[in-house]
C-alpha cells in the first residue's frame, strides 16, 4: 500500500534544515510521495526508515537499467494503467534481433544499422536502443564470436539470448560490463541462469509458456536473488500477447501481484513484416518495455519511434517546439513570412503544408507554452504586443527586402492592432485551415 505524504512525514526527521533541497521536511514528504524525490536526498533518516520508505515509495512496475554508460535506458517504473491518469515514465524502446548462426558480413552490417538509424523530430532524437543476439547455432564458440562482432560495432545496450547457461556464460564474460540482459530464464533452466544473473550483476528475463508459468518462474528468480527482471510472455500470436500484456500490468498495478511487477520484453515479429509492424505498435502502446524485431527498416522504424514519442509523453505539458526562425526550403529575401504558435502538432501541420506548397518561406515559431493558435490568443500570449516584441528581437528583418507578414487565420481579428504595433509592416491575414496554406503561398507576392 503506497504511503501519503502524511504518513511519510511523520518518519522524517521534521527539523526542517533544507538539506534535501526543499525547504521543509512535509515539503520533502509530499515530493516523496509523489515520486519526485528519492529518500537518499535527506542524510538524516535511519537506515530501518530508509529500507522502509523505499519500498513503500517504489513503483509498482520495477525500474530495470539495461547497458552500460551513455547508452543505457531504463523500461518499467510505470504507476498508471492509462497516460491520462498521470504519465508514462520510461518509454518503450525498440531494438533489432540478430541471428549468431547469420554469417559474419550479415551480422555486421545489422549491428551498424542498428547504430547508425536515428532520427531527429520534436528536438529528441528517436533510435533503436538494443541489440539482441539469438544462439540459434547451440555452439558457445560461434554465439560468443558473434557477440563479440556486434560489440564491436555497435555501442547499444546488449540481450544475449540462449537457453543454456553453457552458452551464455563464455558470450557473457566478453560483454558483461556493458550489462546486458539475459533472454531467458524458463522452468527448465531457472536455476543456471538466476546463478549467472547474480554472479555478474545483470538483468535476467523470464518466460513462461502461459501467464502462470511465467508468475512462478520470475517468483523463483526473484527467491534467487535476481532484483532485476523482465517479463518475456509468449508472443506468438498477437491477440493474446496483447491479453498477456494487459493482465501483466493490471495484476502488477491493481492487485500489486509482486511476480509481475516487472517491465516486459516482447517479440512482435515471426512472419509478415507489416504484422510485425503493427504488433509492436500495439505493443509500444500496452506494455511492452522493450520490443525487438526481426529487421530494422528505417521506414517502418520511423512510425514507431513517432508513435512512442506521441505516447510517452506528459500530458499535462504539451510538446513544444524552440522559438526562432525555421527557413523551409531554402527562402531568399523575397519570400513570404509567417508567424504561429510553438505547439509542436500546430508546428508540423503547418511546416508540411508549406513544404508541400513548394514555396520557400519563413516560419516564425512564437513560444507561447505549447499552445495552439486560438488557445494562446485567448490566454493573453498571443497577442498584438507580444507578437511584435518577438519579431523585433528575431531579427527576421534584416533577412527580408519587404514587411509583410501573414498571421495565422484563426486571428484575424488582431491584424489592425497588430499593424498599429508594428509601424511599416504590412500585415496579412492568411488561411484558417493550414490545407489552404499551399494554394494561399503561390499567390503570395512581395510586391
Ligand atoms: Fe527534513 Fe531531511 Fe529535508 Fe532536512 S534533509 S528538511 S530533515 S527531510
Amino acid at each position: 500500500m503506497a504511503l501519503t505524504g502524511l504518513d511519510i512525514f511523520k518518519k522524517l526527521p521534521k527539523t526542517n534544515c533544507g538539506e534535501c533541497g526543499v525547504p521543509t521536511c512535509m515539503a520533502f514528504a509530499m515530493k516523496l510521495a509523489s515520486r519526485q524525490a528519492e529518500i537518499d536526498a535527506c542524510p538524516y533518516v535511519s537506515d530501518d526508515v530508509k529500507a522502509e520508505l523505499s519500498e513503500a515509495s517504489a513503483a509498482p512496475v520495477r525500474k530495470v537499467t539495461i547497458g552500460a554508460g551513455d547508452y543505457a535506458f531504463n523500461i518499467g517504473e510505470e504507476t498508471v494503467l492509462f497516460r491520462h491518469e498521470k504519465t508514462f515514465v520510461n518509454p518503450a524502446v525498440f531494438g533489432v534481433v540478430i541471428d549468431d548462426s547469420a554469417d559474419e558480413d550479415t551480422i555486421t552490417a545489422k549491428a551498424r544499422a542498428a547504430q547508425d538509424i536515428e532520427f531527429e523530430r520534436i528536438e529528441q532524437k528517436l533510435r533503436p536502443r538494443a541489440v539482441g543476439i539469438k544462439a540459434s547455432s547451440g555452439s558457445a564458440e560461434k554465439f560468443a564470436s558473434a557477440v563479440d562482432k556486434v560489440a564491436a560495432n555497435t555501442q547499444l545496450p546488449l540481450v544475449l539470448m540462449a537457453d543454456d547457461a553453457a552458452v551464455l556464460r563464455p558470450a557473457l564474460e566478453k560483454v558483461k560490463d556493458r550489462k546486458p540482459l539475459i533472454y531467458a530464464a524458463d522452468a527448465g533452466n531457472y536455476q543456471a541462469l538466476a546463478g549467472l544473473a547474480t554472479e555478474m550483476g545483470l538483468p535476467l528475463a523470464v518466460k513462461g509458456a502461459t501467464l502462470e508459468e511465467l508468475a512462478d518462474v520470475s517468483d523463483k528468480v526473484a527467491a534467487a536473488g535476481v532484483k532485476d527482471i523482465v517479463l518475456a510472455p509468449s508472443s506468438g500470436d498477437p491477440v493474446e500477447s496483447l491479453k498477456d500484456l494487459v493482465q501483466i500490468r493490471r495484476s502488477a498495478l491493481k492487485q500489486k501481484f509482486k511476480p509481475f511487477g516487472y517491465p516486459a520484453i516482447t517479440f512482435p515479429g515471426g512472419g509478415d513484416a507489416d504484422i510485425e509492424l503493427a504488433v509492436a505498435g500495439i505493443h509500444l502502446m500496452k506494455y511492452g518495455g522493450l520490443i525487438m524485431l526481426n529487421e530494422l527498416d528505417p521506414a517502418r522504424i520511423m512510425p514507431l519511434v513517432v508513435l512512442g514519442q506521441n505516447i510517452y509523453t506528459d500530458p499535462q505539458k504539451p510538446m513544444q517546439m524552440s522559438e526562432g526562425i525555421y527557413p523551409i526550403g531554402d527562402p531568399k529575401e523575397d519570400s513570404p513570412l509567417m508567424v504561429t504558435t510553438n505547439f509542436s502538432l500546430t508546428y508540423f501541420i503547418v511546416s508540411g503544408e508549406v513544404e508541400a506548397s513548394r514555396v520557400p518561406a519563413w516560419l516564425l515559431v512564437m513560444d507561447v507554452e505549447g499552445l495552439s493558435v486560438l488557445t494562446a490568443w485567448a490566454a493573453g500570449k498571443f497577442v498584438p504586443e507580444k507578437i511584435a516584441q518577438f519579431i523585433g528581437k528575431s531579427e527576421i528583418a534584416g533577412k527580408l527586402n519587404h514587411k509583410k507578414l501573414v498571421i495565422p487565420g484563426y486571428v484575424a481579428q488582431i491584424s489592425g492592432e497588430l499593424e498599429e504595433e508594428m509601424p511599416g509592416w504590412n500585415i496579412t491575414v492568411g488561411p484558417r485551415e493550414a490545407g489552404d496554406l499551399p494554394h494561399y503561398l503561390k499567390s503570395w507576392s512581395a510586391n
